[in-house]
């Protein structure tokens, strides 16, 4: 009997509502030709729900997903709607509630595509980000007597759990892939957070002396992004650091539209979920011209994470043809829509 996985979809906002079906194609296509079926149920929460009920997704949200084995998610964010509560009423909700401390987010060269950096080698890292804490527990506040005066303050916090977690999944990728893990900080400014994060990671880092271990400072490191991207193998960092780099990852691939991604939970005791690293890009929804590439691209991260590393592969090879032969769109000065894309992929698996 075939295998039949069930995935929670949830489409979001903008033109997660165009890419996710895309991608859903694709995911089914791939599911023919690999003998494996997948049960899919849609939940329309996000910016959108929230206008209409105050809230992101149901309280009862997280208990939904948990019986799902992996959700598949375009974006949320609406113009009409303030931008700090996307990210506090659903991501960090779903990320946080279901134990999803390592945001996966590889960085490649696509065949065909012009890239805005000067290097013609081939580049293929993969940036592991802190996904729980640090940077962004949003603990802190706002002191504002008058209009005058006032500050603002928020508080990283590091854990030892939470560095050795994320830092042990870090070196197993590096195993499976060149073997070297570039970690990025800022610990000679951000000296009690980060300092104590650079000594955990040393420790992780002994346990793998076949894994080559560097350290690199987050300034350097946006330089080497762009100067010598092929230098790097597994770039494990910060939330922050890790937000920040992985929007230029996907500059440096070509466009923002490029980019997938997984927030894991590695033990899998909860539903993992997969998402293009760009947002819901209200400024071209409903034109069927956004780049689903990279909701293509979290397909397959999504495929390989619940075990169906064939069919992965070949979303990547049907991904890799379709680029190289010119199946590009508006933001890769190409003219094909969202949909000519995934047409294009569906016939190249
Ligand atoms: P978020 O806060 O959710 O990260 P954002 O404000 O950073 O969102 P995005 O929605 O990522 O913004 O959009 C940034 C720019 O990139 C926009 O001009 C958008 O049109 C473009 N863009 C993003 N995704 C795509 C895509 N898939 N295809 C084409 N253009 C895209
Ligand atoms: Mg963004």
């Amino acid at each position: 009997m075939s295998k039949t996985y069930k995935i929670a979809v949830v489409p979001g906002d903008g033109i997660g509502n165009e890419i996710v079906p895309e991608g859903l194609r694709v995911i089914d296509a791939v599911a023919e030709k690999h003998g494996f079926s997948i049960e899919t149920e849609s939940f329309g929460w996000g910016a959108g729900y929230y206008l209409k009920h105050n809230e992101f997704m149901p309280a009862n949200g997280l208990e939904t997903l948990k019986a799902f084995d992996a959700i598949y998610f375009g974006s949320v964010g609406l113009p009409a709607v303030d931008d700090t509560l996307p990210a506090k009423d659903y991501t960090f909700k779903v990320r946080t509630g279901f134990n999803q401390y390592v945001n996966h987010r590889p960085v490649r060269t696509y065949p065909g595509v012009t890239r805005p950096i000067r290097s013609e080698k081939h580049i293929d890292f993969v940036i592991v980000r802190e996904n729980t804490e640090g940077e962004f527990v949003q603990m802190g506040g706002q002191y504002l007597p008058d209009e005058a005066n006032g500050m603002g303050i928020d508080t990283s916090v590091f854990t030892r759990k939470g560095i050795e977690r994320v830092a042990h999944y870090a070196f197993k990728l590096a195993r499976t892939r060149r073997k070297k893990v570039t970690h990025i900080t800022k610990s000679n400014t951000l000296i009690n957070s980060l300092s104590y994060w650079d000594r955990v990671i040393k420790e992780v880092a002994q346990e793998y002396p076949d894994v080559k271990h560097e350290q690199m400072y987050i300034d350097n490191s946006t330089a080497m992004f762009v100067l010598k991207p092929e230098i790097f193998d597994v770039v494990l960092t910060t939330n922050l650091f890790g937000d920040i780099l992985s929007d230029l990852g996907g500059a440096v691939m070509g466009s923002l539209g490029l980019g997938g991604s997984g927030n894991i939970n590695p033990e899998k005791e909860f539903p993992s979920m997969f998402e293009p690293i760009h947002g819901s890009a209200p400024d071209i929804a409903g034109k069927n011209i956004a780049n689903p590439y990279g909701q293509i691209w979290s397909a397959a991260i999504m495929l390989e994470h619940i075990g169906e590393v064939e069919a992965a592969n070949n979303i990547m090879q049907a991904i890799d043809k379709s680029t190289s032969e010119g199946v590009l769109t508006v933001d890769l000065g190409g003219s094909a829509s969202t949909s000519d894309v995934a047409d294009a992929v569906i016939k190249n698996l």
